[in-house]
């Protein structure tokens, strides 16, 4: 039997353990999965292109467990009613190949995403970082928002969105949240000025250039989380060329993040080798660092194996027949009497 999470029980978890919690919780399982990157047998992630939006898989595997994420994004959903990113993941036995877990990753990818950032932005951002602006208020800001807040000390968020609707939800969401002050900023501009951190979290699907060198001040970190796609960046090169990059899969990253504007030689430096200590993150006070993401595998994969964890401990989810149960393991022909009489067992 297969173990199956709905994106109800995926938000029981997090009722169940508190979102502070969780994401703390992602955040050590997933740095514990890249501090044994070599372990990994990693690609980056197929897509398949079309003129709103992409459908990506995303394997990887260990020597004992093997994952997928699905995963789209259309930035044009929203018109119709539908999130720009939607997911699930499977995790199945390597040693088998038999699914363990099919489960929801749509609330889970802005989890991992959210608890990434922050674990990037700790070996990155200015330890005595207080003040984030956050560019784009849609699905995942608040995630990103609530990670920074409580894995960082993040005690002030300025908000910009061309949508002003969207601020307005993230404040609705977050303005009871203890300790963590939301201010709305004419542009993104105004948002960026005295920023230790700036997190671009937009969608569109362009050459958008959300943060200008000119917006940038010494020691600042950006986490740019919404350049994940060919033709779809937010940073200007010149923020880049001012800055030391940091990537989570640099065959991945190049073809997908904000770095596919720059020379196959732009030096970049691979997360899995900061927080492993081989590569030094940030090493002075007043340096520029930035956090290309574009979610890599290995953060599903981390994750999957937490929600099977915390599913088990908890007793929430269900159990799938999503492949089949059989006595004699090679009278396949038979199940298809088995379905019949259970049927008609049914009606
Ligand atoms: P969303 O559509 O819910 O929200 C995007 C927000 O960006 C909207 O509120 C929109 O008004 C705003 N926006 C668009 N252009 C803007 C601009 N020029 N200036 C300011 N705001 C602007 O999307 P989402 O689910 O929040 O995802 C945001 C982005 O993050 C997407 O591009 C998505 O692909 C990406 N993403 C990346 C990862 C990762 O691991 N790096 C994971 C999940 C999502």
């Amino acid at each position: 039997m297969t173990q199956f999470l709905s994106t109800p029980d995926v938000a029981r978890i997090v009722h169940r353990l508190g979102l502070p919690l969780c994401l703390e919780q992602l955040a050590e399982a997933i740095r514990a999965d890249y501090l044994r990157w070599p372990q990994f047998d990693k690609t980056a992630r197929v897509a398949a292109h079309s003129q709103d939006g992409v459908i990506e898989l995303m394997p990887i595997a260990d020597a004992q467990s093997y994952s997928f994420k699905y995963v789209n994004g259309h930035p044009k959903n929203h018109r119709v009613g539908l999130p720009t990113v939607m997911a699930f993941g499977v995790l199945a036995d390597v040693a088998t190949g038999i699914p363990r877990l099919l489960s929801e990753l749509t609330l889970s990818t802005a989890l991992r995403t959210a608890a990434t950032s922050a674990l990037a932005a700790r070996v990155l951002a200015r330890p005595d970082s207080r003040c984030m602006a956050l560019i784009g208020n849609g699905a995942q800001s608040e995630f990103q928002a609530l990670a920074f807040h409580h894995l960082l000390g993040i005690q002030e968020i300025r908000l910009y969105d061309i949508d002003p609707a969207a601020t307005d939800r993230l404040v609705r969401n977050l303005q009871s949240v203890p300790g963590l002050a939301l201010r709305r900023c004419a542009s993104i501009a105004d948002a960026a000025q005295g920023a230790d951190i700036v997190t671009t979290v937009t969608a569109d699907k362009t050459n958008a250039t959300i943060l200008t060198p000119e917006m940038i001040q010494p020691g600042m970190h950006i986490n740019g989380v919404g350049g994940d796609c060919p033709g779809k960046t937010e940073l200007h090169r010149g923020v880049l060329e001012a800055a030391r990059v940091f990537v989570e899969y640099e065959p991945q990253s190049r073809i997908e993040g904000d770095v596919q504007q720059m020379p196959a030689d732009f030096p970049v430096t691979e997360l899995w080798q900061v927080l492993s200590g081989q590569r030094p993150g940030r090493v002075r006070a007043d340096e520029i660092t930035v956090f290309d993401s574009v979610g890599f595998a290995l953060e599903d994969f981390s994750t999957l194996r937490w929600l099977a964890h915390q599913a088990t401990a908890l007793g929430l989810g269900s159990s799938l027949d999503l492949v089949p149960v059989l006595s004699d393991p090679r009278n396949l022909f038979g199940e298809l009497r088995h379905g019949v009489s259970d049927m008609r067992q049914a009606a």
